[in-house]
C-alpha cells in the first residue's frame, strides 16, 4: 500500500477523483442525509492544500443533489461530476452547459409508471434522478429487492429499452444518458492535464472508472466485490487514512 501511494504522490499534477457514497460517506437509508465523515473531510482539505492536486467528486448522483450532500458552495475548490460524468461543475466556472440536455418527450410518464410498479412492493420506492430514476430497495424485506427489480426491468424493456441500466448497492438506475464514470474521468485527467490520477470507488459503477485506469495510475476499491483495483482497504475510515497519506507525503 504505502509503495503504490508514495509512486502516486511523486506525480507532478494529480487527480484525486473520488465517489461520494460509500467511500467518504457512510451508506445511509435517506440518500440525502448522506455525509462525509469528519476525517474524509479533513482528508479532502489536505489534498486540497498539497500542491499540483486536484480533487473532483464523481457520483452517480444528480449535481444538485451532490452539492447537498458534499456541503459544496460556489467558494469550494472541488471539481464535481454528477449524475455518472453528466453534469460538471468546476471551480470559477460552475455548472457547465451540457452539448444537449433535452429530456425525452415520455421521461415523466416512464417515471411515473415506475413509481406505480414500485408501490406494489414494502420498503421499495423511486428517486427521480436528473436523467431518469432508481428504484431503491434498501429497507425492504427480504426476498424483495429481486421481485421489485424485476417488475422495474420488465416494465423498462418495453418502455425505454435503449435507457441505460445500472445496478447498485439495493440501488437500480435508469438513465437515457449514457455516460459512464470512465467517460468523467478521461474528461477530468484531459482538463487538469493530470500526469496521474487516483480513483476511489464502492460500487459497480465505479469499476468504469476503476477498468480505464493507466499506468502510474492509483485504483482504490472501499470494501468487498470484485475489482479491477489494485488497492483495497475496507471503509471510509480507512480510505481516508489512505487520502491523509497521500496528502502529507506531497506537503513534504
Ligand atoms: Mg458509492
Amino acid at each position: 500500500m504505502t509503495d503504490a501511494v508514495a509512486r502516486v504522490a511523486r506525480a507532478a499534477r494529480l487527480l484525486v477523483a473520488l465517489d461520494f457514497d460509500g467511500v467518504l460517506s457512510p451508506l445511509v437509508t435517506d440518500p440525502m442525509a448522506a455525509r462525509a465523515t469528519p476525517e474524509a473531510k479533513r482528508a479532502v482539505a489536505a489534498l486540497m492544500d498539497a500542491p499540483g492536486v486536484t480533487v473532483a467528486f464523481v457520483s452517480g448522483r444528480a449535481l444538485g443533489d451532490l452539492r447537498v450532500i458534499a456541503e459544496h458552495d460556489d467558494a469550494s475548490r472541488v471539481w464535481l461530476a454528477g449524475s455518472h460524468g453528466a453534469e460538471h461543475w468546476r471551480p470559477g466556472a460552475g455548472q457547465l452547459r451540457a452539448d444537449d440536455d433535452t429530456d425525452p418527450a415520455d421521461a415523466d410518464e416512464i417515471r411515473e409508471s415506475a413509481e406505480a410498479a414500485a408501490a406494489a412492493f414494502e420498503g421499495a420506492w423511486i428517486e427521480a434522478k436528473r436523467y431518469g430514476f432508481a428504484l431503491h430497495t434498501r429497507t425492504s424485506p427480504d426476498g424483495i429487492e429481486p421481485r421489485a427489480q424485476a417488475a422495474i426491468d420488465e416494465l423498462m424493456r418495453t418502455a425505454a429499452p435503449a435507457w441505460r441500466r445500472r445496478d447498485g448497492k439495493h440501488v437500480l438506475e435508469f438513465a437515457w444518458r449514457h455516460e459512464g464514470k470512465d467517460v468523467a474521468v478521461a474528461e477530468l485527467r484531459r482538463v487538469t492535464q493530470a500526469d496521474a490520477v487516483v480513483f476511489a470507488g464502492d460500487d459497480v459503477t465505479d469499476e468504469d472508472a476503476l477498468r480505464s485506469l493507466e499506468e502510474g495510475d492509483l485504483g482504490i476499491r472501499v470494501g468487498p466485490g470484485e475489482t479491477a483495483a489494485s488497492l483495497r482497504v475496507a471503509d471510509p475510515g480507512e480510505l481516508a487514512a489512505v487520502l491523509t497519506r497521500l496528502a502529507s507525503l506531497r506537503a513534504s
